[in-house]
């Protein structure tokens, strides 16, 4: 494959150095202090949860002081993989022998830039639950270290997945499908005004090895929360990947479409559209934009709506670039999805799919508040296999591939139900726990889960845990009213506490 020796080079930043301080990489209150608004077809407003504000969901991600290793075993036989700023290793907690991957960033050795860098990842990734983006459980920090906790991949890179195809390449309708998740995972933290800014090969991940794996978004260390209209200046990014404005030093979050534009071309083809001996001569071509669809004889055999896909992203002026809800809608995109849905003899029709949904929306909203942010926080850690038919009812539910469910969509999908517009919405806004407007991933597998989940004694006591922020060992108001992060007052609390 064309990228297969490439992988060295392309984990080498485009410039490591800094812009000067007028660059703004830091995180920016005025930023993160401003909720991202939208608007839905019936007029309800969407308050999407910004970095850095404070959430339920965020408030779940637990930071600790202290010794990781008297929670967690560390393997140090084998290193999951290797990064820029770290290793990245097999852990296993102590009591209940589940296994998460940790990455560990040396603080001693860093200046204070890279450690507010490293600070950013943990704030972007605290805001973010999407079904194709990795999760972060947990931060420990101590004198020397910051550890972060995350959900373990064992399916490898898709740097080395695309290796091991025949030919070097994906499918089309391969391509197609991982492209959607991905193109999923990149609206969704575009609509947070979150920029990745290092899309590569090696920085999407599979969740375990089965050649149907979920594919999921890793590494947020180069990544900005970034203002509308704000540019960005930092030059950054991995050689083959990155858009020519951003060589020139001016850039907004459109850069992240360019780099799927090259990961389309190379899934597809096996070879990077950009490629040569040395960064300088890959850089010279990404500048002038100047590629081909080389070589011919193979991509002859590839659709022309998939060129037509890619010839859309690789698009010198961001202005003109298509965005990630755009390449979503995208007919290359489109037909596949349809097709796919067609082909799978196992995908419920539309009417079972409403009448599942329903059945699961009413019994999570008949259960006491509290017992249902319980249901999150067991939610929030349950892995592929606990979930895999209701990760898969929620991607129907998301057809703008937001990774929210929006109270128009599930009204569509309960069309067939005889149930009322104004149930909808009472049922609607009883899960939409925090108020955003927005039925989120988590929220959406609690209410689907099902009991023999939750009542697994394991689970329970790590919700307990993650719910008993004080390390009490008790629930308190004061700790429940913390840790629900605006969603109830300490009144509510403390009368759901009492039915609890
Ligand atoms: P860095 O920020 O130092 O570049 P990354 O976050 O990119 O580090 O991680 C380095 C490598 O470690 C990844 O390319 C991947 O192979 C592996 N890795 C990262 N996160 C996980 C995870 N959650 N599960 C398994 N492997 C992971």
């Amino acid at each position: 494959m064309g990228c297969r020796s490439s992988k060295a080079t392309a984990t080498a930043t485009v410039s490591p150095t800094r812009a000067p301080k007028q660059s703004n990489d830091s995180i920016d209150t005025s930023t993160t202090g401003t909720n991202h608004y939208s608007t839905t077809k019936t007029g309800r407003q969407i308050a999407l949860k910004k970095v850095g504000e404070e959430s339920f969901m965020s408030n779940l991600v637990q930071q600790n002081s202290g010794s990781i290793t008297a929670d967690y075993h560390i393997d140090e036989s084998q290193p999951l993989g290797t990064g820029m700023t770290c290793t990245v290793k097999l852990i296993t907690h102590r009591t209940s022998g589940k296994k998460y991957a940790l990455k560990a960033i040396r603080l001693n050795r860093l200046q204070q830039d890279k450690i507010d860098d490293l600070r950013r990842e943990i704030e972007i990734m605290k805001a973010l639950d999407h079904p194709n983006i990795i999760k972060l459980y947990q931060t420990f920090e101590d004198h020397s270290y910051i550890y972060m906790v995350m959900e373990l991949c064992t399916g490898g890179e898709l740097f080395d997945r695309l290796a091991d195809q025949q030919g070097s390449k994906f499918t089309e309708p391969k391509a197609a499908d991982l492209i959607t998740k991905m193109l999923s995972s990149l609206n969704y933290i575009h609509l947070r005004h979150v920029c990745h800014r290092d899309l590569k090969l090696e920085n999407f991940i599979f969740e375990n090895e089965k050649p149907d794996a979920e594919i999921k978004l890793i590494d947020f260390g180069l990544s900005k929360v970034y203002l509308e209209g704000q540019t960005m200046h930092n030059v950054l990014g991995t050689s083959y990947y990155v858009a020519p404005e951003v060589l020139a030093g001016s850039y907004g979050i459109e850069c992240d479409l360019w780099g799927l534009g090259v990961l389309a071309y190379m899934m597809l083809s096996g070879q990077a559209p950009f490629s040569g001996d040395t960064d300088k001569e890959i850089l010279k071509l990404v500048k002038i934009g100047k590629y081909d669809f080389l070589p011919k004889k193979a991509w002859r055999k590839i659709s022309d709506d998939a060129q037509d896909f890619i010839s859309k992203l690789l698009v010198q002026d961001p202005k003109d670039r298509m965005t990630a809800s755009e390449a979503l809608q995208h007919p290359w995109i489109t037909n596949y999805r349809d097709q796919k849905l067609a082909n799978d003899s196992t995908a419920q029709n539309s009417d079972e799919l409403a009448h599942d949904v329903y059945d699961n929306l009413q019994s999570y909203r008949k259960f006491a508040k509290l017992k249902r942010a319980a249901l999150i926080a067991i939610a929030y850690t349950l892995s592929q296999d606990d979930i895999e038919a209701s990760r898969t009812q929620f991607e129907r539910l998301d057809v703008a591939k937001n990774g929210f469910i929006t109270l128009d969509q599930l009204r569509t999908v309960l069309e067939s139900q005889d149930v009322s517009d104004a149930e909808v919405e009472k049922m609607f806004n009883d899960i939409d726990q925090d108020h955003s407007g927005t039925i989120d991933y988590s929220e959406f597998i609690a209410a689907a889960m099902q009991k023999r989940i939750y009542l697994d004694e394991e689970r329970l006591h790590d919700a307990f845990h993650r719910l008993d922020v004080e390390g009490t060992g008790f629930l308190t108001v004061e700790g429940l009213t913390k840790i629900l992060g605006g969603s109830f007052s300490p009144e509510e609390v403390r009368i759901h506490l009492f039915f609890f």
